[in-house]
């Protein structure tokens, strides 16, 4: 029964990918009563119940980077996902910019992997033939009053070890980008965009030719702490609008909970995992709109304003084949409920009177812009542990060492530096937690 389900399981969920996870102690007769953790329906039917090496909850960047990670380091992973490939919420939702690690406090978790994360990630990008470019990026103070922001920004920056930042006068970068208007701007030459797809293709890649597989189409659930071990509860994500049956029991040595804007509404449903361990959410949607009617972009480098709160600021940012996008801008939205975020039905339709806000605030440092030309782009989610008003809070991973559950390492708040931390957050979780 267990493996004509697990058979089941692979082709739903995997197309033509190899077999779905080693069993190490499963067979028909090793299935257990449903469980009533939440979330998971308490019927007299058995399930399956499987034992596995890692499990690796979400296939965006950071699931990818870390399921590579552990998989080119010898351990099985399986990596789950409630959508029908990879990298399709937050990762192919923003601005694709490599940032040089100037804007987060000292000694934070944000400045450590942004900035180890873009050496990784340039030299990544280079190995395998990413595309990707260091176009140089500038901050721009465009009244005198922002200029003592700015300075606090080159302050921070140094002190995050960023190479190369340089003040410059305000007719300095006009010169190297006339279609610039500000008094000040701090050049990031680190600074660079890159192609997100083709680095989570390459990721996908390397993990399977290492000990790694897919299973897409498959919701987490929820889980229990069992004697002090992790215990998954998984179902297609076809029947999870039908009703919350769990349809395999996972048992993995290794949980990387990266489920992003789903991150803690799984951890909630963890029963016996002290939910004081898990930080409230916040959302912050940030929408685009992308530059018509011109036909080179107007700027080579990227361009910043002052960071705004919750944001970098209506920045502009190039992609590889010269697209100009603006954005994104900051709209605090509801929590919504557990479904939404485990089966991404967020609203990201970009509403065009937004433009309204747009054509001002990107006029500070772009006159220049023509009526008209911003056209509705797309939108993402920061998923967010502050909300509006409050002091911003570094990422959280968190492991046995915080909540004292053994196997199990929560990611939380991955959000911007997130894709360029990627890597190195894939390496910082397999020196700290492998054993
Ligand atoms: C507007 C915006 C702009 C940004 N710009 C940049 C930038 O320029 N540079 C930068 O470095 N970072 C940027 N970021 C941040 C970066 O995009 C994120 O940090 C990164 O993509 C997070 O990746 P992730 O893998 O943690 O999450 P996600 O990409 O959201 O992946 C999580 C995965 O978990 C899956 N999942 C959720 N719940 C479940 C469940 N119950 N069962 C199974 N699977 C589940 C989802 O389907 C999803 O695939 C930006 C973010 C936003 C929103």
């Amino acid at each position: 029964m267990l493996a004509s389900l697990c058979r089941k399981w692979t082709r739903l969920s995997t197309g033509n990918l190899k077999p779905t996870w080693k069993l190490v102690n499963g067979d028909a007769s090793s299935t257990s009563r449903r469980r009533t953790a939440r979330g998971v329906s308490s019927g007299a039917e058995t399930i399956a119940k499987e034992r596995v090496d890692t499990v690796v909850i979400g296939a965006g960047v950071v699931g990818l980077a870390v399921a590579r990670e552990l998989s080119l380091r010898g351990r099985e992973v399986l990596i789950l996902d409630s959508a029908s490939t990879f990298g399709t919420v937050t990762s192919s939702r923003n601005s694709e910019v490599v940032h040089a690690g100037i804007y987060y406090p000292p000694n934070s978790l944000k400045a450590k992997f942004c900035g180890r994360g873009r050496e990784l990630l340039y030299r990544y990008c280079s190995e395998h033939e990413i595309p990707h470019k260091k176009t140089g990026k500038l901050v721009v103070a465009t009244g005198s009053s922002e200029i003592p922001k700015l300075d606090l920004l080159m302050h921070l920056g140094t002190q995050n070890g960023v190479s190369g930042l340089r003040m410059l006068e305000g007719f300095e970068a006009m010169r190297m980008e006339p279609e610039l208007r500000c008094v000040k701007a701090l050049l990031s030459p680190e600074s660079g965009i890159l192609d997100t797809h083709s680095f989570m293709l390459s990721l996908v890649g390397e993990a399977e030719n290492g000990h790694a597989t897919f299973s897409y189409n498959t919701v987490v659930l929820s889980g229990r702490v069992e004697e002090k071990k992790m215990h998954l509860f998984v179902a297609e994500t076809r029947s999870f609008d039908e009703g919350e049956e769990a349809e395999l029991e996972l048992i993995p040595d290794l949980v990387v909970n990266a489920a992003g804007l789903g991150a803690q509404a799984i951890a909630k449903r963890f029963c016996g995992f002290d939910q004081r361990f898990v930080p409230s959410s916040h959302y912050a949607r940030g929408c685009y709109f992308t530059l018509s009617g011109t036909k080179s972009p107007p700027f080579n480098n990227l361009v910043y304003p002052i960071p705004e709160e919750g944001g970098l600021g209506v920045h502009v940012t190039l992609d590889l084949n010269g697209l100009v996008k603006f954005g994104p801008d900051v709209e605090w939205i509801e929590c919504t409920d557990d479904q939404s975020s485990f089966l991404n039905k967020f609203d990201y339709r970009v509403n065009p009177q937004r433009a309204d806000k747009f054509y001002p605030e990107i006029r500070k440092y772009y006159p220049g812009l023509k009526d008209g030309s911003l056209v509705p782009g797309y939108s993402g989610i920061r998923p967010k542990l502050y909300g509006p008003k409050q002091p911003q809070v570094d990422f959280v991973i968190q492991g046995e060492e915080t909540h004292g559950v053994p196997g199990l390492v929560n990611l939380f708040g991955i959000e911007s530096p997130g894709l360029t931390s990627s890597l190195a957050i894939a390496e910082h979780i397999a020196n700290k937690f492998l054993k």
